[in-house]
């Protein structure tokens, strides 16, 4: 029998929808029904036709489940959840991670293969420090490898094309400068810093802040590793060469700004020295180390500690070397 379906279903909707139902469905799903609205279906409907049953033979009717049954359910989901999703997302990080310290290791190697052809030199920090007259003065060590920076930013600041950058011909797979969780820096920067500035890595040059400011703290705050010979980092097991440009704590003015990638509940988002306190995100940063292995180190102490202090040692790293007195 030709039966038309869409008449009947569309018209119980429509009352639903305004609060009208039939009667018999009315009394029945507000009984039943704890959203008080008929979810319609004729399994459904079976359901209410059993319990009328029931209460017909004089037995109080049951129903499915009460508020406080749903408000428990929704409770134990919402601690799940809780305890869940940190690990979750903890997982969904371990590529991102491996794949940065991945991109850090070939770096350390083409790194390695230019400092051999360089009588153990490390490329400079900007085209000045080769010749104070150049011009432009490109920012080398902010971009050392990876790809073109975008009209914009070379338009804006002295980047360098990919062909003219010290470590391409030595790290061919340009990507290898993209960190997987490199989402930017602040509105200006995005969606990547590598998007703009064809790099997510800095090499450790020069220093920021009271680093370069007050001399007497480290031995060459102008360049540090610029242009250094191999043998000039006290310690290259801890000496970092390579970090992740999110992580650094630029000196913007008067404050330092900084912003998370790896892990972070939103990255790229840019923070300042007062307003980091306040935030629970740990700070990651994947780092090249000068003796070329490479691992995550967490910089969330030293940094929220004294966010313009931010370059003192670590346990397991040091950003410059030490003026002598
Ligand atoms: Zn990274």
């Amino acid at each position: 029998m030709k039966t038309n379906p869409v008449k009947p279903v569309g018209a119980r909707v429509a009352r639903a929808r305004f609060g009208v139902a039939p009667k018999s469905l009315c009394s029945d799903s507000l009984f039943s029904w704890p959203f008080g609205v008929s979810p319609g279906g004729s399994q459904t409907g079976a359901r209410w036709l059993g319990e009328t049953a029931h209460r017909a033979r004089g037995t109080p009717a049951v129903p499915a489940f009460t508020l406080i049954e749903l408000l428990v359910v929704i409770a134990i989901i919402a601690i799940l959840a809780s305890v869940l999703l940190p690990a979750l997302n903890k997982a969904k990080q371990q590529p991102h991670k491996a794949k940065c310290l991945n991109n850090l290791h070939q770096i350390g190697i083409g790194m390695k293969l230019y400092v051999n052809e360089t009588s153990d030199t490390f490329p400079p920090g900007d085209s000045w420090q080769l010749d104070p007259r150049a011009n432009p003065d490109y920012w080398h060590g902010n971009a050392l490898g990876g790809t073109d920076p975008s009209p914009v930013f070379i338009a804006r600041m002295n980047y360098p094309a990919a062909t003219n950058r010290f470590l391409n011909r030595y790290v061919q797979a340009r990507e290898a400068f993209r960190c997987p969780a490199d989402r930017g820096f602040g509105q200006i920067l995005r969606p990547s810093v590598f998007d703009n500035l064809g790099c997510s890595y800095r090499f450790n040059w020069i220093l920021e802040g009271d680093y370069y400011q007050n001399s007497g703290v480290a031995e060459d705050p102008a360049y540090n590793l610029g242009l250094k010979k191999e043998s000039w980092p006290p310690e290259p097991s801890r000496f970092i060469m390579m970090q992740e440009m999110g992580l650094y704590p630029w000196n913007l003015g008067t404050t330092i700004h900084i912003t998370q990638w790896h892990g972070a509940s939103n990255p790229g988002r840019v923070f300042d020295a007062s307003t980091l306190k306040e935030d629970h995100d740990r700070l990651l940063s994947g780092v090249l180390f000068v003796d070329g292995h490479s691992q995550q180190c967490d910089f969330t102490a030293i940094i929220k500690k004294n966010a313009l202090r931010a370059l003192e040692p670590g346990k397991d790293w040091m950003w410059y070397k030490p003026l002598k007195r």
